[in-house]
């Protein structure tokens, strides 16, 4: 398929991050205020204080925060640039509305525009992990294109196969191209993995499935050993629950309306979550779905994590204000300020999130064997000063994009001095505007 030329990702190499107060995420180490760390071809070989001076040809991180990289569960990253024609007062250019109506009329080449223009915001807000929740899957060509845009940025992920926008409440997905595209894309690629989205066995908007439907597509991603991933809606947790399907490889996305049953099925069968925070704090009266059940969740130890899921009415990738989202309406909700920390909440966008994605072995924490999802983000920024000690409550109540200054992942620099390295931004950004001009032209409701 012809897409843009490839992009060179930078090599991986070895290199030094001397004197960076490092928020480390492991427990047994903690935070480190001058730290070293060490990478050599994509793998964090040491962590530890710095005892010795910079070296020359050490990249020079006093003045800045180490963190993991932070990591993103669901996410429509194929939908990005229709925020460029999205309306709030405009029912026929609201989400859904645009969404469905345009999302049938994708190229491949659409896919692959939108994707990259996610990753590359993503990028920039020291993302280093995406689910790709990728449910406007219309062909082969569509799948191979979102894959290979995941795959020209250097971002790591899973690529959540879905469905078409215009897919038939009871017609299965492709699966046999799910399993072409296992054997043909995953066997040798060590960032990207495979997944498979489920459409919703309730009113769903289009999202919805039949459950003879929903049990073939489910069982077939099943023998090919994927993890699942499924929005929720009231009664979706019991439904699945009859039916066997439910453990420890599936994520639920929007944590809301859960029963205290269906809190302690999700408990029992190691079930994760992924919280959309600033959507599901949005939805009006005819999408109200109740509080996000933060509290229940942890306390009934269900793994809980964090995402962006679309930036069309979201409006941006700011990962900070997706972790300020989350708190505050926690707070709202249980009416201290002492419920959800900052630090607590940094642990749901590094190592809990790589819990929920399987790849806490991989990412999440700053540890010696663990790839190198690094994120440096400056602490003397006007925004984030003064710094004294731990930096949790500025960099979730004051952070923002960008104060992130460099983002590395699996050891190569994707972010340095806040600008892409490999990506053209430029490009990325005409690409986006030219996509979202041909499917304006396409649409039969523009005028
Ligand atoms: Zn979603």
């Amino acid at each position: 398929m012809a897409m843009e030329a490839a992009t060179l990702l930078p090599s991986r190499g070895e290199f030094v991050i001397h004197g960076a107060y490092a928020v480390t995420m492991e427990p047994s180490v903690g935070d480190i205020e001058r730290s070293v760390i060490h990478v050599r071809d994509g793998e964090i070989i040491s962590v530890g204080p710095a005892v010795e001076a910079r070296k020359a040809g050490d990249i020079d991180g006093s003045g800045f925060i180490a963190v993991p990289g932070f990591i993103d569960t669901h996410w429509h990253l194929w939908s990005c640039a229709l925020r460029g024609i999205h309306s709030y007062i405009d029912p026929d250019f609201g989400y859904f509305p645009l969404t469905m109506r345009l999302g049938p009329l994708y190229t491949p080449l659409d896919s692959y525009r939108n994707v990259r223009l996610g990753v590359a915001e993503a990028l920039l807000s020291g993302i280093t992990t995406i689910n790709n929740w990728a449910h406007n899957v219309l062909s082969p060509d569509h799948a191979d294109a979102e894959v290979q845009a995941l795959s020209d940025t250097g971002i790591r992920g899973r690529f959540s196969y879905g469905w078409g926008q215009n897919l038939a409440v009871d017609t299965p997905m492709n699966s046999a191209d799910v399993k072409r595209i296992k054997n043909e894309r995953f066997s040798s690629n060590d960032l990207l993995s495979l997944g498979v989205a489920i459409r919703t066995p309730v009113a769903y908007q289009r999202g919805n499935v039949s459950l003879d439907i929903l049990r073939s597509d489910w069982t077939k991603a099943q023998e090919l050993g994927l993890p699942l991933t499924i929005h929720n809606r009231a009664g979706v947790v019991s439904i699945l629950e009859e039916q066997h399907l439910l453990d420890s490889n599936v994520l639920i996305v929007h944590p809301q309306a859960f029963t205290s049953r269906e809190i302690e099925i999700l408990a029992q069968r190691q079930v994760n979550i992924s919280s959309s925070p600033v959507n599901e704090n949005a939805r009006g009266p005819n999408g109200a779905r109740g509080p996000i059940q933060l509290s229940e969740l942890l306390q009934a130890g269900v793994g809980f994590s964090i995402s962006v899921d679309e930036v069309v009415t979201n409006g941006k990738a700011d990962f900070f204000s997706v972790m300020r989202e989350l708190v505050r309406s926690d707070w709202q909700r249980r009416g201290e300020h002492t419920k959800l920390t900052a630090r607590r909440m940094l642990e749901l966008s590094t190592i809990d999130g790589a819990r929920a994605m399987g790849l806490a072995h991989l990412v999440g924490s700053l540890k010696p064997g663990k790839r190198a999802d690094i994120t440096l983000i400056r602490s003397t920024d006007i925004n984030l000063s003064p710094i004294i000690g731990d930096p949790s409550d500025m960099l979730v109540f004051s952070g923002q994009p960008n104060n992130v200054d460099t983002v590395i992942v699996d050891g190569r620099v994707l972010v340095r001095d806040g600008r892409l390295t490999s990506l053209d931004p430029e490009q990325v950004v005409s690409d986006a505007m030219q996509t979202v001009r041909d499917l304006r032209g396409r649409d039969p409701r523009q005028s």
